[in-house]
């Protein structure tokens, strides 16, 4: 009689258990539902600004320029695909510090930042060239993206998932991930985390950890060299990154609302 009665209260117990598991399984699943394009705030930085422009491009043309550009595009991208409320945290130029750009987006409660740069090299790697009668220091030995996220975001989860997303949409759109900030030189060793998608972590970027949402930083392509600026600086290559993009946004929306 006893053990059939602790029987009976154990299986109560498993049961009210499983209950229970099965209500928060389903709590959490309504919880995340919250991704709706229509309804996620994603805050747009271009990166640097008109007084640091950033990088300077082989042709002589600052980083700043082509971030505007690029960053315009994504935002345009992510309204057709239905993120309405995609906006530019600086549209103006105002060479916001990194944390301040964070601190808009968390302000705007933004769901998710996606900071837009144009990638350099290290100085060694720069030899000198004449370009339209001017001679400039370029680096042809790297092209390509690289997606970025900090192990010390809010969300850093999250954000990893995000940069994969985007990385595996460059790639599939054909253009090639660049690890030289993998290299174990000053300036680099960031690692690499995801080869195949081109993502590397890197804690340091303000603009990402200071963010309260999850955050990455996009490096479109590298504009010190020759080549890869010539096709950056085309809108066939901007729209096709800022598709991309998009996609990967929508792709990582969806799995978040699952
Ligand atoms: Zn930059």
């Amino acid at each position: 009689m006893g053990a059939t009665t602790s029987f009976c209260r154990l299986r109560r117990v498993c049961l009210t258990l499983v209950i229970t598991a099965i209500l928060l399984a389903g709590l959490s699943g309504v919880a995340r539902a919250g991704c709706k394009p229509a309804e996620l705030v994603v805050a747009i930085d271009a990166g640097h600004g008109p007084k640091s422009p950033g990088a300077t491009s082989a042709s002589g043309q600052p980083e700043y320029a082509f971030n505007k550009r690029l960053a315009a595009a994504v935002k345009d991208a992510l309204i057709q695909a239905g993120f309405a409320k995609a906006f530019l945290i600086d549209p103006v130029g105002k060479d916001l510090p990194p944390a301040s750009r964070a601190a808009r987006a968390n302000a705007a409660k933004a769901g998710l930042l996606i900071s837009i740069h144009h990638d350099s090299a290290q100085p060694q790697f720069f030899t000198t060239a004449v370009i339209d009668g001017t001679t400039r220091r370029v680096c042809d030995r790297f092209a390509g993206y690289g997606v970025f996220y900090s192990g010390r975001n809010k969300q850093a989860a999250s954000s990893l998932e995000l940069a994969k997303a985007i990385g595996r949409e460059l790639a599939a759109s054909g253009l090639p991930f660049s690890p030289h900030h993998a290299a174990d030189i000053p300036g680099e060793g960031r690692p690499i985390v995801d080869p195949i998608a081109g993502v590397y972590r890197y804690d340091g970027l303000a603009v990402l950890h200071a963010a309260n949402m999850p955050a990455v930083l996009v490096e479109a392509g590298v504009i010190v060299n020759p080549a890869e600026e010539h096709a950056l600086a085309t809108e066939a290559r901007q729209t096709q990154t800022a598709r991309a993009i998009a996609r990967a946004v929508s792709a990582w929306c969806r799995e978040r609302g699952k």
